[in-house]
């Protein structure tokens, strides 16, 4: 029987690798469930690529335009607040989570209270509501599958029998495209320079991150909720040729690692093929051509985002969310050209010193936080106290 896979975010970076690996396995895979935001016009070409039984598109303007030009009479095609729910009521195995953004929240909720499993690729709903959702997950007793490359690298190599003998968790960082430039040299840095990223080709949100390193900060984040280990085992490293894509350090001194080209579709695959492993054409590793690899300390004067994020843990409760809240918030604002690229750390600090730090109990309460952060880092750049 083929795998169902409902993917969140279809039209994205990690959407469109998911469905060209899909692609390549038309004998094991089948496409359920496609959602997107607004482009409507990749969606229709990917309808009638892969035939799905329904598909949610967010822009009430573009769902009105989708709806148009559909020629597929057998498509379900629905918007509002409950469309993921409706999604999965049509039998799903494994949800891809790929919307960018905490706006990927509920449907990760949706898909675990439904107990589907989940392909991780939306870190920011980890970040913005942590334990809720890997107990969850624990209670329906379904798999959280990590995407993101690090940690389906770290989730490789990890053995769970023995996790309380894991001494450090090393995540390594390419350090973006400005890890040659001064802080000198940021004052003036575009969108389209921020966003070209030297190794991984990523929607324009997680680029913006990259180039700041709050997106290694966010995987920070993302590491300890899902992995169950603090902060302060978990050590960032640079290594700028992005091909050893983390390690676990063990208490008897052995450092194990998951090596690959850049390439998202090794860990998309290994999470739709999971348990077992699928072929994927993606280049090979070639040890003699690389012939030696480099890591250095990131330095937090430099990339002040990554010591917020630290921050941001040691603080705990509702600290990550205040972060991820304000990091949204001015990265959209600096790829409007509104704020400076230099001003993205500043106004998540400001945002996290000016809010309370509460406990999160529920995803209401998340929510409340994720909007209460939005509306004081927006107040912050309109005053323009940062
Ligand atoms: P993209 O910006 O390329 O794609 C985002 C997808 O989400 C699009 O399908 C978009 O629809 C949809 N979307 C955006 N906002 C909303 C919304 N408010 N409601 C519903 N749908 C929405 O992002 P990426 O694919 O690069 O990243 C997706 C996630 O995966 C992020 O959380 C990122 O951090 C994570 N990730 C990405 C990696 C990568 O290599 N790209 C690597 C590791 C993690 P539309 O096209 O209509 O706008
Ligand atoms: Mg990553």
């Amino acid at each position: 029987m083929k795998k169902r896979i409902t993917i969140f975010g279809s039209t994205g970076s990690i959407g469109e690798s998911t469905l060209d690996i899909i692609n390549s396995h038309p004998d094991k895979y089948e496409v359920i469930g496609l959602s997107v935001n607004s482009n409507y016009e990749k969606l229709l070409l990917q309808v009638k690529r892969f035939k799905p039984k329904i598909v949610s598109i967010r822009n009430p303007d573009s769902f009105k335009k989708f709806k148009d030009l559909n020629t597929d009479k057998n498509l379900k095609i629905i918007n509002g607040s409950t469309s993921y729910e409706e999604i999965l009521d049509f039998s799903t195995d494994l949800v891809m989570a790929a919307i960018s953004g905490s706006a990927g929240l509920i449907p990760v909720i949706s898909a675990l209270k439904k107990g589907v499993s989940i392909a991780l690729a939306n870190k920011e709903s980890l970040v913005c509501s942590g334990s809720l959702i890997t107990s969850l997950a624990k209670s329906k007793n379904v798999d959280i599958l990590p995407v993101d490359s690090e940690h389906n690298a770290i989730y490789q190599v990890l053995d769970v029998k023995n996790k309380s003998k894991i001494s450090r968790l090393i995540l390594t960082a390419s350090g973006g495209p400005f890890l040659n430039k001064k802080i000198d040299d940021l004052k003036n840095i575009s969108p389209d320079e921020a966003i070209k990223h030297p190794n991984w080709s990523m929607g324009k949100k997680i680029s913006i991150d990259s180039a700041t390193m709050m997106n290694k900060g966010l995987e920070l984040i993302e590491a300890c909720y899902l992995f169950g280990i603090s902060e302060k085992k978990i050590e960032v490293v640079i290594h700028p040729e992005s091909i050893i894509h983390s390690c676990v350090e063990y208490m008897d001194g052995s450092m194990l690692s998951q090596m690959g080209t850049p390439d998202m579709r090794t860990p998309i695959s290994f999470t739709l093929a999971y348990p077992e492993r699928i072929k994927t054409n993606v280049k090979r590793l070639n040890l003699h051509e690389i012939q030696k690899l480099t890591f250095f300390k990131p330095d937090f004067k430099k990339y002040p985002c990554l010591e917020l994020a630290y921050h941001a843990l040691e603080l705990g409760k509702s600290a990550p969310t205040i972060l991820n809240a304000a990091n949204e918030i001015a990265v959209d604002k600096f790829l409007k050209e509104q704020i400076q690229f230099l001003s993205i750390s500043k106004i998540v600090e400001k945002t996290l010193n000016k809010s309370s730090i509460s406990f999160i109990n529920s995803i209401k309460d998340v929510i409340e936080v994720d909007n209460e952060s939005r509306k004081i880092a927006l107040n912050i750049i309109k005053e323009g106290s940062y």
